[in-house]
């Protein structure tokens, strides 16, 4: 047996396992409508929760900030690669956001697996929710600290965890709104057992930034919760539309990850050209009453309007809404049924999810329409009696 015979084997497993992951190739811009193959699609898959992505306006900024800046960065930001135009939006994204300072990432993979290990090491502990995401989980590993991961939302399981900790240094890390899951985690009890127990308190608001609070500014924004030992991880191309991520808090605490988070420090800075279409995008994001209210009434539409009893639609008030269907096979099949009808909602199978919890994971977004939504629910009641 080579490598290569090795890694067929592999190859034929997964595909047994029901687990190969499949591209399809759009045609159009990131919008509900997308053309694969030749064929037009009612798209449910992205985290373009405001309808941004494709936003005339924000791609006018891009093309200006192309124009004011240029195509690249040139270096690292810590060598040369840094601009005015990022300065301004870290500084606007700290305002925005109400914390003292922000730090702007290419990505938010990169912020969550950069910014544990500047702050944990060998000898801490960190704390974290079992269905945390995969950058968070790789941050924790990375940093080679002590891990704790606590059952969904088990706030006793975590005490026990942390009474019984005696590490110095301790970080406990949560997603805000699961990404797969779409329920949201109770930030101000957390924050009392960071207290309590004297630790950092690191939340992941990929899927509430521009979505949850007032004006978007988030989840921590409308849980009304503010401390130093806030860590907030914000990302930039879901509901911002465009890429990158920001970590914002207290002003050590952002100047200490400036300092060593290897993400940041190691890696050439993300092209101008995006913290330019970044701060139309904040502009948007901040007068975006009307696009959160829209898409509020959808979330609402859509769960009144299914019916389902085989598959169970999770409990969740944000525009993630998945169905869980249990088995991966019976989730493909089911996506298979809806694509077959124009619909394109992704299956999404373990390692995502757990075992045994496949599911359909609808997303919404301000760009859909009542009638995208209506067909949506109507096409799902239908497919679960027939398929
Ligand atoms: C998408 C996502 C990330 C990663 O952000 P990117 O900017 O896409 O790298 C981190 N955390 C959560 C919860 C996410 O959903």
């Amino acid at each position: 047996m080579t490598q290569l015979d090795l890694l067929r084997d592999d190859l034929r497993d997964l595909e047994q396992a029901h687990l190969m992951r499949q591209r399809r190739n759009n045609a159009l811009p990131c919008a509900p409508l997308a053309v694969v193959d030749g064929r037009e699609m009612l798209a449910f898959c992205s985290n373009d929760y405001l309808g941004l992505a494709g936003d005339p306006a924000l791609a006018d900024a891009l093309a200006e900030g192309a124009q004011r800046w240029g195509a690249g960065s040139g270096a690292s930001h810590l060598v040369s690669g840094h601009y005015d135009v990022q300065h301004t939006l870290e500084q606007g994204l700290a305002s925005f956001i109400g914390c003292e300072r922000a730090l702007y990432f290419s990505t938010g993979y990169m912020a969550n697996s950069g910014v544990i290990p500047a702050l944990v090491g060998r000898g801490g502990a960190v704390f974290a929710d079992r269905l945390n995401h995969a950058s968070l989980v790789d941050g924790m590993l990375l940093s080679r600290a002590e891990t704790h991961r606590y059952p969904h939302l088990d706030l006793a399981a975590l005490e026990r965890m942390l009474q019984a900790s005696t590490a110095r240094r301790k970080l406990i890390a949560t997603d805000s709104v699961f990404s797969m899951d779409g329920d949201v985690a109770p930030l101000p009890d957390l924050l009392r057992l960071a207290d309590t127990y004297d630790a950092w308190l690191m939340v992941d608001d990929a899927h509430g930034f521009g979505v949850l609070g007032p004006n978007g500014r988030g989840a921590v924004a409308e849980a009304g919760i503010a401390s130093w030992r806030l860590i907030l991880i914000g990302t930039l191309g879901k509901a911002a539309g465009v890429s990158g991520a920001f970590v914002a808090g207290q002003t050590e605490l952002v100047e200490w990850l400036m300092q060593k988070a290897r993400t940041y420090i190691f890696t050439t800075g993300a092209p101008p050209a995006l913290a330019h279409a970044l701060l139309c995008s904040l502009e948007l994001i901040l007068n975006g009453d009307e696009r959160r209210t829209h898409l509020e009434h959808l979330i609402a539409l859509f769960r009144g309007r299914l019916q389902l009893k085989r598959w169970q639609l999770m409990p969740s008030r944000t525009p993630i809404q998945p169905i869980r269907v249990g088995d991966n096979a019976e989730a493909l099949a089911l996506a298979r049924a809806l694509w077959d009808e124009g619909l394109w909602v992704p299956a999404i199978r373990p390692p995502t999810v757990p075992v045994g919890s496949a599911r359909l994971r609808i997303s919404l977004s301000a760009a859909h329409t009542e009638s995208d939504v209506e067909r949506l629910a109507s096409t799902l009641n239908r497919l679960e009696h027939s398929l």
